[in-house]
């Protein structure tokens, strides 16, 4: 595998400090595929010199990354996302659109009802779903600029911004393809908000940069877009609406130096709880388990929690049962099998699923279970 290494800081072009390595980190979230082999990278934070924006400085090739279709079924939580992000725009919708990602065409499906949009033309990799509009227009392939033929009146992405390896070129690419007036509606995850509550799903090998709604203006500026309008989904994630002003002039300052103490607090965060973990476990591994086939225990793996001192990895979806969990030698089983444990440990960190799923095991599995939450 080919990584690609960032030399410069990908705002302000400045000099790029190594300030944390985990390494040999499996790229991909969720379980191996059987017989494949598992690849691995050093997940290596940095931070600019200048500037302070933290990034990654390794890059796994997009190829790879995103060999694997994305979870094409749509949770509730994204259900509800969708909707209000369709609901955000709707009055700002017309003529002809462009959707970037989205091949589930939730918020295509949604926009086409409009009768003022006259087309919209969606980029993705994977089209899962039906569209249900013959406005719809698939595009099977990453975005290009150069299958765009006419100047556009709005471009709508969701949840791709945070992914750009380049993301003021990108941006700036992306924007140069609307009229004067045009329109750039966008969700993004605001990745600094995340940290600060010591989510796993941040910062990993496809988000590499802390966005912050301070550098989502900065990326959107740089592009010739002026600041319209915004709204909140959550603590973590907002919509927002820019507008292309090729005349006004921005100033764009590059300064983000509270990253390098959000980002500190998360990895000092999980050093601790690896230790706390270690230091609660006192039975031998065929007794103790950990839950979750998912990002936050190969995190946990990867601030050093070794795998050997469990038997399985537990998990309720059964997708996932009797996999590995991707890059460890651990299998995934149901919490069933505890019911054969004399007195079972459980290390337990579901977020807000915790509660539910300790009652579960208690109450229909094995009452004696004791747990590390
Ligand atoms: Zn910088």
């Amino acid at each position: 595998m080919n990584l690609t290494h960032r030399k410069q800081c990908i705002m302000c072009k400045g000099e790029l400090e190594t300030m944390y390595k985990l390494k040999k980190f499996p790229i991909y979230m969720g379980v191996s595929t059987p017989n494949v082999e598992d690849k691995y990278s050093d997940k290596v934070f940095a931070t600019c010199k200048d500037c302070g924006c933290i990034q990654l400085e390794k890059l796994i090739p997009l190829d790879i990354l995103y060999n694997k279709s994305h979870n094409s079924a749509i949770g509730k939580v994204w259900e509800q996302h969708h909707n209000q992000f369709c609901d955000f725009v709707k009055n700002h919708t017309y003529g002809n659109i462009v959707e970037i990602g989205g091949g589930n065409l939730k918020v295509a499906n949604t926009i086409a009802k409009n009768k003022a949009v006259k087309k919209i033309t969606v980029f993705d990799k994977f089209f899962p779903f039906d569209k249900k509009s013959d406005k719809i227009v698939l595009q099977n392939t990453f975005f290009d600029s150069s299958l765009i033929h006419e100047k556009l009146d709005g471009i709508i992405h969701t949840h791709l911004i945070e992914h750009l390896y380049n993301p003021l070129e990108q941006i700036k690419e992306i924007a140069d393809n609307l009229k004067e007036g045009g329109l750039m509606m966008f969700a993004s995850p605001l990745i600094d908000e995340m940290l600060k509550d010591n989510y796993t799903n941040a910062m990993n090998f496809e988000h590499t940069y802390l966005i912050s709604e301070k550098m989502i203006i900065n990326i959107l500026n740089h592009a010739g877009m002026e600041f319209v309008s915004k709204k909140y989904f959550s603590k973590h994630s907002a919509f927002f609406i820019f507008r292309k002003n090729i005349n006004l002039n921005f100033k764009i300052s590059h300064d983000y130096s509270n990253d390098f103490n959000i980002i500190k607090g998360f990895f000092d965060f999980h050093e601790k709880e690896v230790e706390r973990i270690k230091s609660q476990i006192d039975t031998d591994r065929n007794n103790t388990f950990i839950f979750g086939a998912h990002i936050f225990t190969q995190y946990l793996l990867g601030f050093g929690l070794s795998e050997d001192l469990f038997l399985n990895i537990l998990d309720n979806d059964p997708a996932k049962q009797n996999n590995k969990m991707y890059g460890s030698k651990l299998e995934v089983k149901s919490p069933k099998i505890l019911k054969d444990i004399e007195k079972p440990l459980v290390v337990l960190k579901a977020a807000m699923y915790t509660e539910e799923i300790k009652k579960d095991i208690l109450e229909n599995i094995n009452p004696n279970t004791r747990f590390i939450l």
